[in-house]
C-alpha cells in the first residue's frame, strides 16, 4: 500500500514529496500519530486493549509500524503489557496518586493499595487482613491512620449491618453496598416505595382515562393506554417527591412490583428502543376481570427461587417469608 493512501484514515493529511530526508521525516510523524492514537485507545479502554483491537481501531497502520511504536511506548513506560485470562492486553499507565499521597511504610502502602484496588465496592478488613498478611491490630492502626487523613472512608453496607468496608476517600460507594435509592443509612425506606408505588401506578392509569375517554376505537384505546419506562421516569422526576436522583432502573424495579401485584402489565416493543438496548418497555394500568382469590396469590407460582426451594434448603417453605405472608391473609 502507498504511503499516502494509509495516511487520509487518519484525518491528517502529509504533502509528500520526492526527496529522502522528506520520506523520513514523514514517517517519523507518521509513528508519532501512531503513537498518540495507541496511547489514547489504551486511555480510553481502562480495563486493558488486545492487539486484536488495536489492529481493528488502526486498520491502515501496519503490521510492522503497529509493533515498533507499541514498543516504543512499552520502552517508555506509557503503557504496561498485561495478561488477561489466555490474551495479553495493552493498559495505559496512570499517574500514580498514591506516590504524590506521602504514604508511611511500606505496610500503608499495601493497605492503600489493596483499598484502592477495591473500587467503590470497598473491601472488608478481613480481606484486607487477608490480603496483606498482617496482625489485625497493625491493620486497624493503619486503617485508622489513613482515615484521619481523609485518604480512605469506611463505608456500612446494607447487607450486613455491622459490617464496614473500606474505600478510597473521594469514590462514591457503589448500589450494591448503599443499597440505592431505597435505602437512607441501612434502612430500608418501605414509606418511600410505597409512595413511588402509588404515583406509578397513577400516572399509568391517568394514561389509561384519557385513552378510554378519547373514544377511539377498542385496539387505539389500549395501545394509547401503554406508557414507555422514559415517561414513567420523567414524571416522577419532575414530581419532586424524591431527594435522591432516581435512575430508570430505579423506576423499572418500582414497576416490576407494580406487575407482581397484578395492577400493571408490560409490554415489550423490539427494534424501536429509546433505551438503546432495542428493546422499549411500555407498561399499562389494568384492572383485574375477577379480584385475586387468596388461591391465586400464592407466592410459589411467581417465585423466582422455585427450583431451589425445598425442606432444608437455603430457601424452603419453613424458612419463606411470603409464604408466612400468605398463610396469614
Ligand atoms: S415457599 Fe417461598 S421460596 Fe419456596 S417456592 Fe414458595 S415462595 Fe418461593
Amino acid at each position: 500500500m502507498p504511503l499516502h493512501s494509509r495516511l487520509h484514515p487518519l484525518g491528517t493529511p502529509i504533502r509528500l514529496s520526492a526527496s529522502p530526508w522528506a520520506i523520513g521525516d514523514l514517517k517519523g510523524r507518521v509513528g508519532t500519530i501512531q503513537e498518540d492514537r495507541i496511547l489514547q485507545l489504551c486511555q480510553e479502554n481502562p480495563d486493558g486493549i488486545s492487539d486484536t483491537a488495536i489492529q481493528k481501531e488502526l486498520p491502515q497502520c501496519d503490521a510492522q509500524l503497529r509493533v515498533t511504536t507499541i514498543n516504543k511506548l512499552l520502552s517508555t513506560g506509557k503503557i504496561d503489557l498485561m495478561k488477561s485470562g489466555s490474551k495479553l492486553i495493552y493498559k495505559a499507565k496512570g499517574v500514580d496518586v498514591s506516590s504524590n499521597l506521602k504514604l508511611g511504610d511500606t505496610q500503608e502502602k499495601l493497605v492503600y493499595q489493596i483499598i484502592k484496588e477495591a473500587g467503590n465496592k470497598g473491601i472488608w478488613i478481613r480481606d484486607i487482613r487477608y490480603k496483606c498478611n498482617l496482625l489485625l491490630t497493625q491493620v486497624n492502626k493503619i486503617l485508622k491512620n489513613l482515615e484521619s487523613r481523609k485518604l480512605i472512608k469506611a463505608v456500612k453496607s446494607v447487607a450486613a449491618s455491622k459490617k464496614k468496608v473500606y474505600m478510597l476517600y473521594d469514590l462514591e460507594p457503589d448500589r450494591s453496598v448503599t443499597g440505592g435509592a431505597w435505602y437512607s443509612d441501612q434502612d430500608f425506606e418501605s414509606e418511600f416505595v410505597e409512595v413511588l408505588n402509588q404515583q406509578c401506578l397513577k400516572y399509568l392509569e391517568q394514561k389509561a382515562t384519557i385513552s378510554r375517554d378519547s373514544k377511539s376505537d377498542p385496539i387505539a384505546q389500549r395501545n394509547g393506554s401503554f406508557a414507555p419506562l422514559e415517561d414513567v421516569w420523567k414524571y416522577i422526576s419532575e414530581l419532586g417527591i424524591s431527594k435522591v436522583q432516581l435512575s430508570k432502573e430505579d423506576i423499572e424495579t418500582i414497576l416490576d412490583t407494580l406487575i407482581y401485584d397484578g395492577k400493571v402489565e408490560r409490554s415489550i416493543v423490539a427494534g424501536a428502543g429509546r433505551s438503546g438496548d432495542g428493546q422499549n418497555k411500555l407498561y399499562r394500568s389494568i384492572n383485574p376481570l375477577v379480584p385475586p382469590t387468596g388461591l391465586m396469590r400464592m407466592p410459589c407460582g411467581a417465585c423466582p427461587v422455585f427450583d431451589q426451594c425445598y425442606e432444608g434448603g437455603a430457601v424452603s417453605p419453613t424458612n419463606c417469608v411470603y409464604m408466612k405472608d400468605w398463610l396469614s391473609m
